[in-house]
């Protein structure tokens, strides 16, 4: 299928590795140039290099802690007007209710609240101007279904959630769409940290982890950064402009909703 968006500009946030790059990916096979960051030089301009060698398209990185105003505005500054946005950052830590002080609450709505927020409210104008856009936060299935020791995650997500459930119906009438993108389990480093987390809690290997995590989910596996991207890239094409405010669970079968 050919997603309609050949020439397009894209801005893909904390994209050096994992489901960003995921979408990064995508986005390129289909024809768009992109600003693409993370903080991590090297991964950042390996991950460049070998999407520019790929898709002959054009890709700019930008290393910077997305998270950070000063570095929010080296990207935006490298970006400039973009047609496609996809916000992502690393996601807090997993923890008990008790552990967590104000400061770590402030640094996960940071990170996972306010930056996609302050991202959007720098783009959205000019889409909006030029009469099309498309912007896709990655967030997490925990939006649907709330993960105990990912309270950090849970409480900031909801807030994005909230936000983008007003804002996408406020920008739809200019030719915007706004959609989030909720992954469930991905084989990234995210799931290596925090299956690692469970080796170490329970002594056990870390592949008895993982097939004991895999056997919870009726797809029988963990989702990958390329199945993810994809969905990524066709939420960002032509074809799915009346797609509007949706969260879409991508977690094989693990959160079982009617709805
Ligand atoms: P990942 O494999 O660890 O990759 C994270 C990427 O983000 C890396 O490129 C990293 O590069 C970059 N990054 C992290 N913090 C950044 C920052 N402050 N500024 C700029 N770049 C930053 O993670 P992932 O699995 O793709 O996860 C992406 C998001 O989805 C996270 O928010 C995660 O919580 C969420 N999620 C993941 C899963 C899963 O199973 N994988 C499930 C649910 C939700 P640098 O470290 O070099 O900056």
């Amino acid at each position: 299928m050919d997603l309609g968006i050949r020439g397009k500009r894209a801005l893909v946030t904390a994209a050096s590795k994992g489901l960003g790059r995921g979408c990064a990916a995508a986005l390129a096979e289909a024809g768009v140039d992109l600003v693409i960051n993370a903080r991590g030089e090297a991964a950042l301009a390996e991950t460049a290099r070998a999407l520019r060698a790929r898709y002959q398209v054009q890709v700019i990185d930008v290393a910077a802690d997305i998270t950070a105003p000063e570095g929010r505005a080296a990207v935006l500054a490298a970006a400039g007007d973009v047609d496609i946005l996809v916000t992502n950052a690393g996601g807090p830590p997993p923890g008990l209710w008790s552990d967590w002080d104000r400061a770590d609450f402030i640094r996960a709505i940071d990170a996972n609240m306010l930056t996609p927020i302050a991202l959007m409210q720098a783009c959205l104008p000019g889409m909006m101007t030029r009469g099309w856009g498309r912007v896709v936060n990655i967030t997490s299935q925990s939006v649907k279904a709330p993960i105990p020791q990912l309270g950090l995650s849970n409480a900031a997500r909801a807030g994005l959630t909230g936000f983008v459930a007003g804002t996408a119906r406020q920008v739809a009438p200019s030719g915007v769409t706004i959609n989030n993108m909720l992954p469930g389990i991905h084989a990234t480093d995210r799931a290596i940290a925090l299956d690692s987390g469970v080796v170490a809690a329970e002594g056990i290997t870390m592949d008895a982890v993982i097939a004991r995590r895999a056997a919870t989910i009726p797809a029988r596996r963990y989702g990958t950064a390329d199945e993810f991207g994809a969905m990524c890239a066709f939420l960002c094409s032509q074809h799915a402009g009346f797609i509007i405010g949706q969260n879409i669970l991508l977690d094989g079968g693990a959160t079982n909703l009617s709805m």
